[in-house]
């Protein structure tokens, strides 16, 4: 019997999602965002998985430098950029010896660069603000800390260029295209590398596409839209998450099951426990009538989730049994689906499995 609750992630489908975006944005290259344990779905599955074939990612996108380094221990070549930048001066001598490429979104992290002696000098994607206002220097700081870049022995020319955007994942919101004219008119002219676009971007603003598009959710299959699916767009769900029936009960009408007795039967029904709680990073706060799949079909879920089982109504006639697979999410039952019954975004529900759940390439 294999192993449950389990993350069974689908090699097929992330090198799909991967050629879908080629599609999508011919011109550019390819920085994978795997950030974040590949959004859950393995660090190291991911980039195997599409970095490992002719036409595959040209380079990865991370949050850390732990992250980083782990690419690099598993065997991982090609480009490798740190989205937020580093942290410590300390890190700098790794990014050399690693071959790591880092943004630099603050002055501290260009105060650290100018009081440095390093082997070799750093690949540096200057991020620039447009309008997210979490990360970048302002249009009005460009100017100088762009000279103080240049001038910089520690920093490799040419300095490459970023921004992210707030809000690509609206079709219609005008802050997209305000951005990229303000990107677009302050680098003009300039050497280095481009790029813009994340998943929503790469979809739905193909002008953004630039250099490079970094694409992160859309590689798991899954749509960074609200209401909107992946497979709207031809992606393939990278991820299912699956578990089984360790229980189906008798439940008598009037009575109420689980933690805080939340829910009671109103007719008499079949109850199943499925080995799925918060412990294994499924949303305490699911409520009643979040689906799961089981035996071909929707099922609801009543009663509080708890750490270790969720329970859901199979249904008076209900012919499933102890061992039945169930699946929480998957290609039958979109992610996307389940999020927005529990009030959350398809990133927090992957990205959030525990340790617990093993995950498996195949
Ligand atoms: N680029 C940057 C700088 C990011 O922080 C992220 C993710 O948050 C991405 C790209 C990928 O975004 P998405 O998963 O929406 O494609």
């Amino acid at each position: 019997m294999k192993p449950f609750p389990r993350a069974e992630i689908s090699r097929y489908a992330l090198q799909s999602n991967l050629a879908q975006m080629r599609l999508i944005a011919p011109n550019s290259k390819i920085m994978a965002v795997v950030k974040a344990n590949g959004y859950g779905h393995g660090l190291l599955n991911v980039a195997e998985s599409v970095g490992k074939y002719s036409g595959g990612a040209d380079g990865f996108g991370l949050a850390r430098l732990e992250e980083a380094l782990q690419l690099r221990e598993g065997g991982v070549k090609g480009k490798l950029l740190l989205l937020e930048g580093f942290f410590r001066q300390s890190d700098l001598p790794l990014l050399v010896t690693h071959n790591i490429d880092t943004a630099v979104h603050h002055e501290s992290q260009l105060q650290m660069l100018e009081t440095i002696t390093l082997d070799k000098p750093v690949t540096v994607w200057m991020k620039i603000d447009t309008g997210m206002h979490r990360l970048g220097f302002s249009l009005e700081q460009f100017d100088a800390i762009y000279q103080r870049l240049l001038a910089c022995p520690q920093v490799a020319k040419p300095i490459h260029l970023m921004t992210h955007f707030a809000c690509a994942d609206e079709p219609g919101n005008k802050m997209t295209q305000m951005q990229m004219n303000a990107f677009d008119k302050l680098i003009s002219g300039l050497e280095g590398d481009r790029t813009l676009a994340n998943s929503a971007g790469t979809l739905f603003w193909p002008t953004s596409q630039a250099d490079w598009i970094r694409p992160g959710i859309a590689l798991y299959g899954v749509s960074p839209v609200v209401g909107d699916k992946g497979v709207n767009h031809k992606l393939i769900p990278a991820m299912e998450l699956v578990s089984n029936l360790i229980a189906v009960r008798e439940h008598k009408a009037g009575d109420s099951v689980g933690y805080g007795a939340l829910w009671t039967a109103k007719q008499d029904t079949r109850l199943g426990v499925v080995a799925m709680g918060y412990g294994d990073g499924y949303p305490r706060n699911a409520p009643e009538g979040t689906p799961v799949w089981i035996n071909g079909r929707r099922v609801p879920i009543v009663g509080r989730v708890s750490m270790d089982m969720l329970t859901v109504d199979l249904g008076a006639d209900a012919q499933d049994r102890v061992g039945d697979n169930v699946q929480l999410w998957g290609k039958t039952l979109a992610v996307e689906e389940v999020a927005e019954h529990i009030g959350t975004i398809a990133y927090e529900l992957v990205t959030k499995l525990t340790p617990r759940v093993v995950v498996e390439l195949l």
